[in-house]
Order: structure tokens, then sequence, then C-alpha cells
């Protein structure tokens, strides 16, 4: 069994606090994707397992797709729910930050988790974490939190009493966060994870069907369109770039999570190593950025530099104040001078 994911001293710390609360609230950042439900929802099955209070609280919506993760009724929108939240958050014993590294990622909930007198605990696979935290479990070499926390729950010979839902939970962010094993840190040690997780009867075909073959025709068609008329290629950067207006995903009626993934598709263009989506928010007056790169292209290193956002080496994030015509036209002047 896989055990030495860190100092254990670390991981007998993390025993003690887990064993001296009774409520725990655990965090993801916004804009939920599979590894931020996954590994929040799959540590909550996990405590609530040991006789523990857990509830799950995210800043916003997620989407339809990862609706069918068990225990997700129940998770709390803080968005939607903002008093109710103030008050778990407030009585706590215990926040866990969970996939993000900053709180600038959890939107208004970042102060309230940053006054609350909880023990705090960031378990994430982001690189550099901010010091908000009193234990801190940050691997940004593992392909995905819910790898992180599986990788713990191990540690601290729980895998026994693990549930199938909690594995399902897990699972799906692991699937989520490397397109099914197919990019990121998919080491010898994740597929020996995978099975252990497999061997907990998990049905793995219904959580691939669940979450990837589960689209809307408008998404769908959307795919079509953009790839058909929206994506620039730049042979001589090995990149492309797609770009969506709101105007654009009204007409194929968008829905929250119908961009997700969007962005991977150019990089199965041969000889295309860098990616990048761009589109408008759909509520603020701003530009999402997406990147994704494969082998040695610091997406990371370009969403610091021109997007005001980070990520990981492979796949990173950020955003650009202004029209998308100008965020377009600032992707293509970095494009030209990055690296330069
Ligand atoms: P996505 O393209 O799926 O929105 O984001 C991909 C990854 O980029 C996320 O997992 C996260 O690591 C990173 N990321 C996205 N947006 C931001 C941002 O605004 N700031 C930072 N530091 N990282 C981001
Ligand atoms: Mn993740």
């Amino acid at each position: 069994m896989i055990r030495n994911i860190s100092q254990i001293t670390d991981v007998e710390r993390l025993k003690c606090v887990i064993d001296d609360a009774s409520f725990f609230v655990l965090t993801c950042h916004a804009g939920p994707d599979g590894d931020a439900l996954g590994s929040t929802l799959g540590l909550a099955h996990y405590l609530k397992g040991l006789g523990k209070e857990a509830l799950v609280i995210v800043p916003d919506a997620y989407p339809d797709f990862l609706a069918w993760m068990p225990g997700s009724q129940e998770i709390l929108r803080f968005d939607k729910h903002r008093e109710k939240a103030e008050i778990m958050i407030a009585m706590s014993d215990v926040i866990v930050a969970m996939d993000y590294n900053a709180l600038s990622r959890v939107d208004d909930m970042g102060p309230l988790i940053e006054k609350a007198k909880a023990k705090k605990i960031l378990i994430d696979h982001h690189l550099s974490p901010d010091s908000f935290c009193d234990l801190c479990f940050s691997y940004p070499n593992l392909s995905s939190t819910c790898e992180v926390v599986f990788r713990l729950i191990l540690a601290m010979d729980g895998y026994d009493c693990l549930t199938k839902a909690a594995c399902e939970c897990l699972y799906a962010g692991i699937m989520t966060d490397t397109g099914c094993l197919s990019y990121g840190p998919c080491t010898s040690e994740l597929y020996i994870l995978v099975s252990l997780l497999i061997q907990k009867d998990i049905n793995k075909d219904r959580i691939y069907n669940k979450i990837f073959n589960n689209y809307s025709e408008g998404r769908l068609r959307m795919m079509g369109y953009v790839l058909y008329e929206k994506m620039q290629v730049y042979p001589e950067s090995h990149a492309a770039l797609i770009t969506l207006s709101r105007e654009e995903m009204n007409r194929f009626n968008f829905i929250k999570g119908d961009t997700e993934g969007l962005v991977n598709i150019p990089l199965q263009m041969k000889g295309i190593y860098f990616s990048a989506f761009l589109r408008e928010d759909t509520e603020k007056d701003l530009i999402r950025v997406s990147l994704r790169s494969q082998g040695t292209f610091p997406c990371n290193k370009f969403a610091a530099q021109y997007f005001h956002g980070g990520g990981h080496l492979n796949a990173s994030g950020g955003q650009f104040d202004g029209q998308l015509s100008e965020a377009i036209e600032l992707f293509e002047k970095a494009l030209g001078e990055f690296g330069k």
C-alpha cells in the first residue's frame, strides 16, 4: 500500500486535528470543477465515516454534469445562502481549503475564511500556496487534489473505512484533472491508486458517461462552431486560439460547464503545443483566460505575465480587464514576444 506521501509527522498532525475536531467545513475554488467537487465530497464522506460532521461549501455554481456525485445534494452554495454559510464557517472547528492555493480564488468567502477561528488545513496541488493555513498539504507534482486526499487517507490507514461513494468522488476528480489519465503527472503510482479506488466496486463506466457523454445538444454544436469558425492557428508559434463572446454562448443556450474542456481540443492538432481560450464572463465584465500546453511550454508564466493569473505548467488561467478584441490583441502580441 502507498503510504509515503509526506513526512509522517505531518500526517500525524493531521490525524490529531481530525481527532480533536467535530465540525469540518470543506471549501473549494469558485467555478468548481471535477477535482474541486470530488476532493471536497470525497473527504466529507471519509470524515462522516469517522463520525464527524462535514459540510461542503462552494463559492458558486458547479456544472450539471457533476451533479451525480454522491453528497452533492447537501452542498451549500455561498452565493445563494450567504448568511447560513457565514454562520457555518464561523462555527466550524476546522476549515479545509481544497484545490486552491490562495484566498483570492474563493471570491467573497476569502475574508470570512481568513478571520474564522477554526484551524485551517490546505490540501492542494497548485504551485506556491499562500500561507493562510495552519497545516499545508501542497503537492504540485501530483495529478489532482483528489490524489492528494486519497494518499493522505491511505497514510492515515483509512482505506478500509472508505466507502464506495467516497471513492467515486475521488476517482472522478482524478479523471477530470488528467483527461482520463492522458495528461498531467500520471505516474505509475497513480495507476495503483486508481486500481485501489476501482477495488471499492465503483462503476467507472457510469462515471465516465455521466461526465464525458452527457453534453447538451447546444454544447456539442457550440464546440463545432468554435472549432470551425472561431479557431485561429499560429503555426510558427505552434499555438492556437479560440474565443467566445457572451452573445455567441447565449446562441447555443450556454449553461455553466459548457466550455469546460474546449481549450484542450486544439492540442489534438499536429504541431500545436499551446492552446488558449478567451471568453467573456457570463456575469462579470471581464474576459476569462484558459491556457493549456503540451511539453515544456510554461502556461503558468504566460498567464502570470500577461493575464494576472497562474496555475500549472500545462494548465493555467487568468483574466483580462477589457474587451474581448483587446484581449485577443494582447494574446497575439504576447505570443510574439514571450520567452524572447
Ligand atoms: P481553467 O482553465 O480550467 O479555468 O484553469 C486551469 C488552471 O489554471 C486551474 O486549475 C488553476 O490552477 C489555474 N488558474 C485558473 N485561473 C487562475 C487565476 O486567476 N489565478 C491563478 N493563479 N491560477 C488560475
Ligand atoms: Mn485540481
